[in-house]
């Protein structure tokens, strides 16, 4: 199976219906699985699950809280960022229906005798999801004048000294 199990794992059986609030403090390396064990999530992880349980479902919203040690993507300088996802599961009491699509991840049935639902392997999704596709410092003058100068660079060149134009500028000599 692969799946991460029993880091985040909460007691539904003779839960009451109502809205309760768990919240789990852990690392990066407390997982099994290698992908978080990523120098960036080196700090402590919080993790709060608000559940909604009714006679018929549980709604569990998952939010993810880290301070992530990042680097700027231009000028490489670390910063501190503090990363939040979210995430909502979906749990049916019941039989798989046919009305619930299959491929909806966060759609899962329940057998009424579940002890506990995990959502390890949700928590561990949505703090790899809450990292930045792009890290830039702001308020660095250093590294926004960087990124000016590359900005206006390759305008400069084309118009002071391409190699077609002089050369056009050759041909035209030759012929007047
Ligand atoms: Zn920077």
């Amino acid at each position: 199976m692969g799946k991460e199990k029993g880091l985040i794992e909460i007691r539904i059986a003779g839960l009451n219906e109502g809205v309760y609030t768990y919240t789990f403090t852990f690392h990066a390396s407390d997982f099994v699985n290698p992908d978080l064990s990523e120098p960036e999530l080196c700090n402590e992880i919080r993790a709060s699950v608000v559940l909604n349980k009714t006679d018929n479902d549980i709604t569990a919203d998952i939010e993810t809280t880290t301070v992530a040690e990042l680097s700027c993507d231009i000028c490489l300088a670390p910063l501190k960022r503090t990363l939040t996802g979210q995430y909502r599961v979906f749990f049916v009491f019941g039989d798989p229906v046919s009305d619930i699509d299959e491929h909806e991840e966060n759609y899962r049935v329940l057998d009424r005798n579940t002890v506990s639902v995990d959502l390890t392997e949700d928590v561990r999704e949505t703090l790899l999801l809450s990292k930045p596709m792009k890290t830039v410092c702001i308020d660095n003058p250093e590294c926004s004048m960087y990124l000016d100068s590359t900005d206006r660079a390759p305008d400069n060149e084309s118009d002071a000294k391409s190699p077609w134009k002089e050369s056009l500028a050759k041909l035209k000599n030759k012929y007047h």
